[in-house]
């Protein structure tokens, strides 16, 4: 036998119900066959997570950080635990643990936390014990042993650190789709299966809203360059590798659409227009950690004011509009404009950077389908368009079409 470790995630869907615990407890035995050593990180069952944060919030409109993350962490470890529990029954030695027992130290920021460092050291002794170790996504522990998560889709992260931590020679990402697509199937039918994708290209895509990867997992995998499979649970068939390396990477202008619904825009009226209203505005809104995406200052038309206009996440709004309210009251700013009504849609490739005409193509593609541009961004592989919510299907159905995307 080889002395090769792999280490394998499980999304929600794939553990969904007790079928899908038994087909994923069968693929982690036939796994043990080819390599040496397994490691597998669950994520919690189906919309469990989901399910969890509706029912603290029937309980309370501000339920503390802390909180969320000692009730959010529970759903891994239900899987977690039936997984252990399946593979044992096919008569397979396992064993389940949490983040916190295998020495995933995070730092204090819940509902975010950031990975400080891991010790494994109890998945390494149970490895040399010919164990099948689960380990529940999503979640650390703090020096003080307070539980953290690290932000939703966390359990990519969860595996892409072990990969690295425990120098994987495989990382296997199991979903729902069969890799990453040019654009979610579940908007365009006629989305491909992208065989190879840059962690530049990927990291771009999941930033944007494309939400098969969490985009923390993809900047770790990429600094230590771990290559990822990432494919389905319900079938054999390879998936799309996600690396570092784009030199056998035809050129493409544009590898996808995306589109993300959860953002808000908040415009600041009349901002005094001088030296440091934008500074101190930015400074406030980021001690209170808000993660302020596009920003857009319009010109100024009385040469003294000035409109200031953010994106922010859905789930940041409530904060967001309540710090920005009391800075314009500091600065005096006039009044506050706020429309959660908005979507981003995106295309992304890092041949954008050699084929110009790409963003003219955009833009003309969301006018002839009569959609106006409310913000436009752009990054060396990336153009954003900030667009009313109710077009988005149409918006990237029709991008996608325009560059040809369904197509090999
Ligand atoms: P998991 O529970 O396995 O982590 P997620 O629901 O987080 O799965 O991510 C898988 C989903 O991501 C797919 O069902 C698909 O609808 C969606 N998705 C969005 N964009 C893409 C894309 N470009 N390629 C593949 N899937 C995508
Ligand atoms: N269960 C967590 C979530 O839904 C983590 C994950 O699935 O990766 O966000
Ligand atoms: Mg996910």
């Amino acid at each position: 036998m080889n002395k090769e470790i792999i280490v394998q995630k499980f999304g929600g869907s794939s553990v969904a119900n007790i079928e899908r615990i038994k087909n994923v407890a069968r693929r982690v035995v036939a796994t043990k066959t080819k390599f040496n050593h397994v490691v597998v990180v669950v994520s919690a069952l189906g919309d469990t997570t989901d399910e969890l944060e509706a029912m603290a919030f029937q309980l309370s409109k501000n339920p503390t950080d802390r909180e969320m993350d000692m009730l959010m962490s529970t759903g891994e470890q239900i899987s977690c635990a039936l997984l252990a529990i399946a593979i044992k029954g096919l008569g397979k030695n396992s064993i389940s643990f949490t983040g916190g027992q295998v020495g995933i130290i995070t730092d204090t920021s819940h509902t975010h936390a950031r990975i400080q460092k891991i010790d494994a050291k109890r998945i390494r002794k149970a490895l040399d014990e010919n164990k099948i170790v689960i380990v529940t996504g999503y979640q650390g522990i703090t020096e003080e042993n307070d539980i953290t998560t690290l932000g939703r889709g966390g359990s990519d992260l969860t595996a892409v650190a072990l990969a690295q931590t425990l120098k994987a020679n495989v990382c296997e990402i199991y979903t729902d789709v069969d890799g990453i697509y040019t654009t979610d199937p579940r908007i365009v039918q006629e989305a491909r299966k992208i065989k190879v994708i840059t962690f530049d290209e990927m990291l771009e895509m999941a930033s944007l809203g494309a939400q098969v990867m969490q985009a923390r997992s993809i900047e770790v995998a990429k600094r230590f360059n771990i290559p990822l499979h990432v494919r389905s649970s319900f079938s054999k068939e390879e998936g799309t590798m996600i690396v570092q390396d784009n030199e056998k990477l035809e050129e493409v202008a544009v590898r996808g659409v995306t589109c993300n619904k959860s953002e808000a825009k908040i415009t600041i009226c009349a901002v005094p227009d001088k030296p440091g209203a934008a500074s101190k505005i930015f400074t406030w809104l980021a001690k209170a950690g808000i993660n302020v995406d596009t920003i857009v200052q319009n010109i100024s038309h009385d040469r003294q004011r000035t409109d200031i206009s953010f994106t922010v996440p859905d789930a940041q709004f409530t904060k967001a509009l309540a710090t920005t309210k009391k800075i314009a009251q500091k600065i005096g700013a006039g009044e506050i404009l706020d429309d959660q009504e908005i979507a981003r849609v995106s295309v992304v490739g890092s041949g954008m950077r050699s084929h110009p005409g790409i963003a003219a193509k955009m833009f003309q593609t969301l006018a002839d389908n009569k959609i106006n541009i409310d913000m436009i961004t752009t990054s060396e592989i990336s153009i954003s368009c900030i667009i009313n919510y109710k077009h988005t299907d149409k918006a990237v159905r029709a991008l996608h079409k325009k560059f040809n995307l369904g197509q090999i």
